[in-house]
């Protein structure tokens, strides 16, 4: 794995927002594609063209955003050869497109030739399903009140990786997670425990040893757990992070 962007919605302390390639046999993932992914994959000489999928956790610009720079890339700079996956809640596909002729208005006579090379796949919360090399499954998080947003757990190459995309706290999370290689856990707040649509430090320090998983990794941090960043006893990531699993 190598970690694009380990920030919040608010690119705390400069770092980016979220972004992860998982690299398995025979299968490329891009999970969370933030505003600043595509910039962060050409920092990392990482070619965009090469990604068999991207899975995103949910509709929020942090999340989801930088699609359309993604999309405008395959149409100017990297043509897919192969088809893309996008993958993840309801609406995305929808949500994907409103964006980008937002954001790139005028240019649908080229868009057909992409339409063609894509394929959107919808990710219901409970699902178990295979896509291409990769088991899949997700797993609603306490996180937005009317939309799904989603936390993934994959099986590729004999490894499991466990992503809690954004999230409240939730017992649910602790059996969806345990057994995996490698769990990575958003930890947004320290110090504000009240708010219950992200994980906080102290929690998620207290109960660590009831994630029963190889390795826990600390992502999508926010300014609180950046400021008291001497506290955390807990790993967290970096951008620019590599991990072999
Ligand atoms: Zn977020
Ligand atoms: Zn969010």
């Amino acid at each position: 794995m190598t970690i694009l962007g380990t920030g919040d919605a608010f690119a705390s302390h400069g770092r980016f927002q979220s972004g992860y390639i998982i690299e398995g046999p025979g299968c490329r993932i891009l999970m969370e594609a933030g505003p600043t992914s595509l910039c962060a994959m050409k920092r990392m000489d990482f070619k965009p063209a090469a990604l068999d999928m991207v899975l995103i956790s949910h509709l929020h610009g942090d999340h989801f955003g930088g699609l359309p720079f993604f999309l405008l890339e395959y149409l100017y700079e990297s043509p897919l050869r192969k088809t893309l996956t996008i993958a993840g809640p309801r609406r995305l596909e929808e949500s994907t497109w409103r964006l980008f002729r937002t954001m790139f208005p005028g240019i649908k006579p080229d868009l057909d030739r992409l339409v063609s090379k894509l394929r959107f796949v919808v990710l219901e919360p409970g699902c178990d399903v295979k896509i291409g090399q990769v088991r899949l499954r997700a797993m609603r998080t306490p996180h937005m009140k009317r939309n799904v947003s989603l936390a993934f757990r994959l099986a590729i190459g004999g490894k499991t990786i466990a992503f809690s995309g954004d999230s409240g706290w939730t017992e649910e999370m602790l059996p969806f997670v345990a057994g995996a290689d490698l769990f990575l856990c958003e930890c947004t707040y320290f110090e504000s425990t009240q708010l219950d649509f992200h994980m906080n430090y102290p929690k998620l320090d207290a109960n660590r040893a009831r994630f029963d998983v190889g390795r826990m990794i600390l992502t999508h941090v926010g300014r609180e757990v950046l400021d008291r960043d001497r506290e955390v006893k807990l790993e967290m990531a970096r951008d620019g992070m590599r991990i072999t699993v």
